[in-house]
């Protein structure tokens, strides 16, 4: 199987794609749906996203199991250290490898219930996200990536600390970090800079997810960790009752941020798609990245 970091090669902007896994046999349809539509536009790679725990880890194995047999995409497979002994993420790590799954976001996780909560380690546990980096590597010949968080995690002091650790988890044998969300180009441009400046050649993604609806927004803020900058709120503010023209707006705003990125230089866009396919779809096609709709 092929690796992300080989996907990435290549003068051409690419885009990759993020799942999460379904809640049940309705969304397993919705998700489904997505992946055929979003598979016809040839995406560098599908990530899938992995659950808090139970039930939900184990429909994100399973529909990363299918994504890797049953279609043409190169899956890419979250895993957090999250209620996990070291024996236990072996486990999950040497599945994926028997079905042919050799791309991993290596996550640390949220504490369960309450994602500002404080971080308990499983007794037989890893720490920090650096450590299942060296894990996965240490088992095998994959492709590793780790989170990357333009306006510093929400529980580091400061960006200079957060870029320390995003560094070390880099040195650790990371390929590639994704970005959380965020509103303009500046914070993630400095943020690669400064892993550039470092001497650290792994690409870095930005993330991306468009605005479609004021409902949603508060969501969006929550993840990034910033306020939305006043000219994005006044841009959007007349659309507060509006549902058409806010998504129109939000899909303008996520356009020309993503021109910008392109225009630095990111060698792909990573779009955080919630399972639908059309908004991405949309965004792509007003790049000339894909065929317009
Ligand atoms: C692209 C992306 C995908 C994600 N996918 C998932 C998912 O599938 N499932 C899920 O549950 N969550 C997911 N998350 C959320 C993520 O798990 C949380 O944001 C989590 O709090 C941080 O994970 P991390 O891997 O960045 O942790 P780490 O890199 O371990 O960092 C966690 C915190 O500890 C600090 N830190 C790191 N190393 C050290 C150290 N050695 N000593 C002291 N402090 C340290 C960091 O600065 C940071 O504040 C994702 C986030 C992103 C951006």
């Amino acid at each position: 199987m092929t690796s992300v970091v080989e996907r990435l090669q290549g003068q051409s902007p690419k885009f990759s794609v993020e799942f999460l896994p379904p809640r049940d046999a309705e969304d397993e349809k919705i998700l489904w749906k997505a992946v055929r539509e979003l598979e016809g536009l040839d995406p560098a790679f599908v990530s899938i996203t992995y659950g808090a725990g139970g039930s939900r880890r184990d429909r994100t194995i399973r529909a990363t199991g299918r994504i890797a047999q049953e279609t043409t995409l190169l899956p890419v497979a979250h895993l957090t250290a999250v209620d996990h002994s070291v024996a236990e993420l072996r486990n999950v790590i040497g599945w994926y490898a028997a079905i042919g799954v050799r791309n991993v976001l290596a996550l640390r996780g949220d504490p369960p219930g309450d994602p500002m909560g404080e971080w308990v380690a499983h007794p037989e546990g890893l720490n920090y996200a650096d450590e299942l980096v060296s894990l996965v590597r240490e088992l095998g010949d994959f492709c590793v990536g780790v989170a990357a968080f333009p306006y510093g995690h929400p529980r580091s002091n400061d960006l200079d600390t957060d870029l320390k650790f995003l560094l070390r988890k880099l040195n650790a044998g990371a390929d590639y970090a994704v970005a959380q969300l965020f509103h303009e180009p500046e914070p993630f441009l400095r943020m690669r800079d400064r892993v550039a400046a470092a001497g650290c050649s792994a690409a870095m993604l930005p993330g991306i997810m468009p605005m479609l609806s004021a409902r949603g927004l508060s969501k969006i803020v929550e993840l990034s960790g910033a306020d939305l900058p006043v000219e994005i709120s006044r841009r959007l503010e007349p659309y507060a009752d509006d549902a058409a023209g806010f998504r129109a707006t939000g899909i303008d705003i996520a356009t020309e941020m993503c021109q910008k990125l392109l225009d630095e230089g990111v060698p792909a866009l990573h779009f955080y798609t919630m399972n639908r396919a059309k908004a991405t779809r949309e965004v792509l096609g007003r790049l000339g990245l894909v065929a317009r709709a």
